[in-house]
């Protein structure tokens, strides 16, 4: 349902990188601002079914956000690329990326498919119009801050992939969206609390991987918290019951929220 003049965020998917379709696609949202305008946030491999499933087409993007480089963040980017590019009347999205991961994304993941075209050389610039967010710094689109929030998502002593989720306002309320993340609440709790809604990152597989948010640690949290915490980023089969358990529940796929 839309309502005019309202903010609209819209999981087109709150699948873990493992979903296969069918009855989930990838975490990956589009935020819808009053004006129209859509906020991509995470572009995934699977993103143009999700998008194509809520009838959004890619010329109908105007911004991505980029959370972190894995491939169910990232891996459809090079399709939105190309969609935009190459149609009619040509448009570059906005891409806001964090400065610290910016280099990668294109170095490690997009230059071999996007770094030549029939009229030559391209460069991350070729498609999108790059905004460089400072490392844990935010940005404005269509009027509104968008704060990054650092996380600790994969990596350790040796090596460490930049990770951000996001806080901004939706029409009065202040979201919490985690993007992928360890249970960390030393680094979350006072964000946690801050929240009026929290859209968190939760594993529900058997055998944990260690870089995201397990379900039984999530319970341990206090019940004010559970109390405003959605959970997405799941794995396919059955579900724990979440609101039994204090949470407002499981995202489900086509779920918005206003
Ligand atoms: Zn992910
Ligand atoms: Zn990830």
């Amino acid at each position: 349902m839309l309502v005019p003049s309202a903010w609209h965020l819209l999981f087109l998917g709150s699948g873990s990188a493992f979903t296969e379709g069918g009855d989930n696609w990838q975490s990956n949202l589009v935020l819808r601002a009053p004006s129209g305008a859509r906020l991509l946030i995470d572009c995934g491999g699977d993103a143009r079914f999700s998008l194509a499933e809520q009838g959004v087409e890619a010329g109908a993007i105007d911004a991505v956000y980029v959370s972190h480089l894995h491939s169910d963040h990232i891996g459809g980017l090079e399709w939105l690329a190309f969609s935009t590019r190459f149609a009619l009347p040509h448009r570059r999205p906005r891409l806001f990326v964090s400065d610290d991961m910016a280099g990668a994304l294109w170095e490690h993941a997009l230059k071999a498919g996007l770094g030549c075209l029939g009229s030559g050389p391209a460069r991350l610039e070729t498609y999108f119009d790059v905004v460089p967010i400072p490392a844990g710094g935010g940005f404005v689109w269509e009027g509104a801050m968008f704060e990054t929030v650092p996380v600790l998502h994969v990596g350790g002593e040796t090596c460490r992939s930049p990770a951000y989720g996001l806080s901004f306002d939706l029409n009065g309320r202040q979201v919490l969206l985690t993007t992928d993340t360890r249970f960390t609440p030393e680094i979350l709790m006072h964000r946690y609390r801050r929240a009026d809604i929290i859209l968190h990152d939760c594993e529900t597989a058997p055998m944990g991987s260690g870089v995201h948010a397990r379900y039984a640690d999530l319970l341990g949290l206090p019940a004010e918290i559970r109390g405003k915490m959605w959970l997405y980023h799941y794995q396919p089969g059955t579900l724990p019951d979440a609101r039994a358990d204090g949470f407002r529940g499981f995202v489900a796929k086509g779920r918005q929220f206003v």
